[in-house]
C-alpha cells in the first residue's frame, strides 16, 4: 500500500521531529466520512496519517491550524497535528496516533469543553477557511456575531442550496430567517469563544488514560451555544455530558430556540452534500424558527 508516499511521509516525520523515524509498520484505518487513513508505527511511536487528492492540501493545513488552535488552549485532548504536505499526487495530515479504548468520562467531556469554550480572540471566525464535512467553511473574521451567523453560516449554506436546485420554499423563508437573526439576539451578546465545530458523536472518543478526545474539527472562534447545539443534533451525548457542562458553565435559557438555528446550518449543510430528506427538514426548521421569533 502506497510505499512511496509511506517513506516519503515517515522521512519528513523525521525531520520535523528531528529524530529518525522509520516505519516499521503501516495499517488502514476505516472510519472515516472524507479520507483515507492509516497508522504508522515506527519503535515505540505510532502517527495517525489522513490523506486524499493532491489539491486537497489546504484542507489539511486548515485541520492542522484547528486542531493546533484548540491544544493550545490545554483543556481537552486533541491529537497534536505534526506535519503535512504533498507526496505522490496525494496530500496529507500527520498527526499523533492515539489508542481509542479508555474509559467513559462524558463527565469530563462537558467539564473540558466548557474550559476550551473559555478561550476567546477579539473576533468571530478564524485566520483560515475549513471545511464543514465536504464543504468549504469561510471564517472570514467579523467583528459582529449576528452578521457572521448571517453571511458566513446560513447565507453561504443558502446560496449553495439555491444552486443545488433547492426549490424557493427554502430559500425564500431562509433568507427571511436571515433578517430575523438579531432577534434570537435581543439580551444575549455571545463572545467568541474556540469550537470544535463538527462535534457530533463520531468526532469525539476515549484514549488509553480515559482522557476525552475531540478530533476532526472544523475550528473557529464562535458562540459557544453552536458547539453544543451541534452535540444534540443527532441524538445527544447524554445526562452527565450536559449536566458537567453547564456546572462549569450555565448555558443561556434562550439557548433552547437558538439551537435549532445553530442547527439548520448542518442540516442545510447536508442536504447540500447528501440531498434527499434534509430538504424537508431544513424547511420544517426554518418555519419552526420564524414562527419563533
Ligand atoms: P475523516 O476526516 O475522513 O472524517 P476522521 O478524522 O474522522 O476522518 O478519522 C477517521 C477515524 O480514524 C475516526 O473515526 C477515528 O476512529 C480514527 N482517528 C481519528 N484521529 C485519530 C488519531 N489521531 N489517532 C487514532 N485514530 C484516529
Amino acid at each position: 500500500m502506497y510505499m512511496s508516499l509511506i517513506e516519503k511521509i515517515s522521512e519528513q516525520i523525521a525531520t520535523v521531529t528531528g529524530g529518525d523515524f522509520v516505519c516499521k509498520n503501516q495499517q488502514s484505518i476505516g472510519g472515516g466520512c472524507i479520507n483515507s487513513a492509516f497508522r504508522l508505527d515506527g519503535d515505540g511511536t505510532s502517527y495517525f496519517v489522513k490523506h486524499n487528492s493532491a489539491h486537497l492540501l489546504d484542507m489539511f493545513i486548515a485541520e492542522s491550524e484547528g486542531l493546533q488552535a484548540m491544544a493550545d488552549t490545554n483543556t481537552i485532548r486533541v491529537p497534536k497535528p505534526v506535519c503535512y504536505g504533498v507526496a505522490d499526487n496525494q496530500s496529507y495530515l500527520v498527526m499523533e496516533y492515539l489508542r481509542f479504548d479508555g474509559g467513559r468520562s462524558v463527565d469530563l467531556l462537558g467539564e473540558q469543553l466548557a474550559a476550551m469554550h473559555r478561550h476567546t480572540q477579539e473576533r468571530f471566525g478564524f485566520h483560515v477557511d475549513n471545511t464543514i464535512g465536504a464543504t468549504p467553511q469561510d471564517n472570514t473574521p467579523h467583528n459582529d456575531w449576528v452578521s457572521f451567523w448571517q453571511q458566513r453560516r446560513l447565507g453561504y449554506q443558502l446560496n449553495l442550496a439555491k444552486r443545488k436546485g433547492c426549490g424557493r420554499k427554502l430559500i425564500d423563508d431562509g433568507e427571511r430567517l436571515q433578517e430575523l437573526i438579531p432577534r434570537f439576539f435581543t439580551d444575549y451578546r455571545p463572545q467568541p469563544a474556540i469550537l470544535h465545530g463538527d462535534l457530533w458523536s463520531g468526532n469525539y472518543s476515549y484514549a488509553d488514560d480515559g482522557q476525552p478526545v475531540i478530533f476532526d474539527p472544523a475550528t473557529y472562534y464562535g458562540d459557544r451555544e453552536a458547539d453544543i447545539a451541534m452535540t444534540e443534533l443527532f441524538g445527544g451525548f447524554g445526562r452527565g455530558f450536559y449536566d458537567a457542562y453547564n456546572n462549569a458553565w450555565p448555558l443561556d435559557p434562550g439557548y433552547s430556540v437558538r439551537k435549532t438555528l445553530y442547527n439548520l446550518y448542518h442540516i442545510i449543510n447536508h442536504f447540500n452534500l447528501f440531498g434527499g430528506g434534509y430538504l424537508g427538514q431544513a424547511e420544517a426548521m426554518t418555519d419552526r424558527l420564524i414562527a419563533e421569533v
